[in-house]
């Protein structure tokens, strides 16, 4: 990773990045993170999909992991592969786990300056939640039924969890036992993570107000603070129909439909793809 001297060059090594997937966005969406995002830290970026594909695999460098895991957008399906990406990160013996969706971008230097402020021998649970405060389910563990509060990060914004904390949700993640998990209070994994560490575990979310999902407005995001941010995301937003960074365009929409190059570019303007480059 290219980081500047204000970054811990050791801590790059230790950050473990998940991108989730699925079969019909490879060609939708990875090439837009291969050709932007993914250039700052080919090492550290793994994709979680449900099927294989040597093209892609052969692009990521072998970085693309076949769980498995249904190709629908089914409550199943996701935890299926959140529980794969929590237990290739246990395995790979990394500080770090972020998370992602493959409509984010990440801006990876910034991700790793932020994480140099925590302690990863601690625990930690750092993301961007969509609810105002805690939620309130009634817990389907208690006996009798009993009301549980607790906050969550959104996985559309993205979210790291510190190699302590994991361990310790290791006996609720290891041999599927997250989707278990899932099963019984049946919520999304987001959702179903937020229950695992903050309800199960005790320990609280620490907000990052620098992760954005497409729940927000990307054009809301200001161009003097965009160097700023962690995670952006192009996904749809209120059914507008382009929920975009409002950097100035250096590429057609077929070119680059979801503007991640264009944001790249008014980022890390050096980068290899905005040589010869000009707004449109
Ligand atoms: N996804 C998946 N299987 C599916 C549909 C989506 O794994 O059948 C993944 C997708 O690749 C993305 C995330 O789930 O990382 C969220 O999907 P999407 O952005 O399409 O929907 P959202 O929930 O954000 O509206
Ligand atoms: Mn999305």
């Amino acid at each position: 990773v290219e980081l500047g001297p204000t970054v811990p060059q050791r801590l790059a090594k230790d950050v473990y990045i998940s991108v989730k997937t699925t079969r019909k966005y490879h060609a939708q969406r990875l090439g837009d993170i291969l050709d932007t995002w993914f250039l700052l830290a080919p090492e550290n970026v793994y994709f979680f999909t449900d099927s294989t594909d040597s093209a892609i695999d052969q692009a990521t460098g072998g970085h693309l992991i076949q769980t498995n895991c249904a190709s629908t957008h089914s409550r199943q399906a996701l935890n299926c592969k959140m529980n794969a990406e929590l237990e290739h990160f246990l395995d790979s013996g990394r500080s770090w786990m972020c998370h992602f969706d493959d409509d984010n971008y990440v801006n990876v230097p910034q991700l790793i300056r932020m994480l140099g402020n925590y302690d990863p021998r601690r625990d930690w649970y750092l993301g961007r939640p969509s609810t105002r405060g805690p939620i309130d389910i009634v817990d389907p563990q208690g006996e009798p039924a009993k009301k549980v509060k607790f906050w969550f990060a959104t996985g559309g914004a993205g979210f790291c969890l510190s190699k302590s904390l994991v361990t310790k949700m290791a006996p609720y993640v290891r041999d599927g036992k997250f989707v278990a998990l899932g099963d019984k209070i049946r919520l999304p994994d987001d959702v179903t993570l937020g229950y695992l560490i903050e309800h199960l575990l005790d320990k609280r979310l620490i907000v990052v107000d620098k992760l954005h999902s497409h729940l927000e407005s990307m054009r809301l995001v200001r161009l003097d603070q965009l160097h700023e941010q962690i995670s952006l995301s192009a996904g749809s937003y209120n059914d507008q129909k382009k929920n975009v960074v409002a950097v100035p365009q250096l590429f057609t929409d077929a070119e680059d439909p979801q503007h991640f190059r264009s944001l790249h570019c008014f980022l890390f303007p050096k980068s290899r793809i905005c040589a010869g480059r000009s707004p449109l």
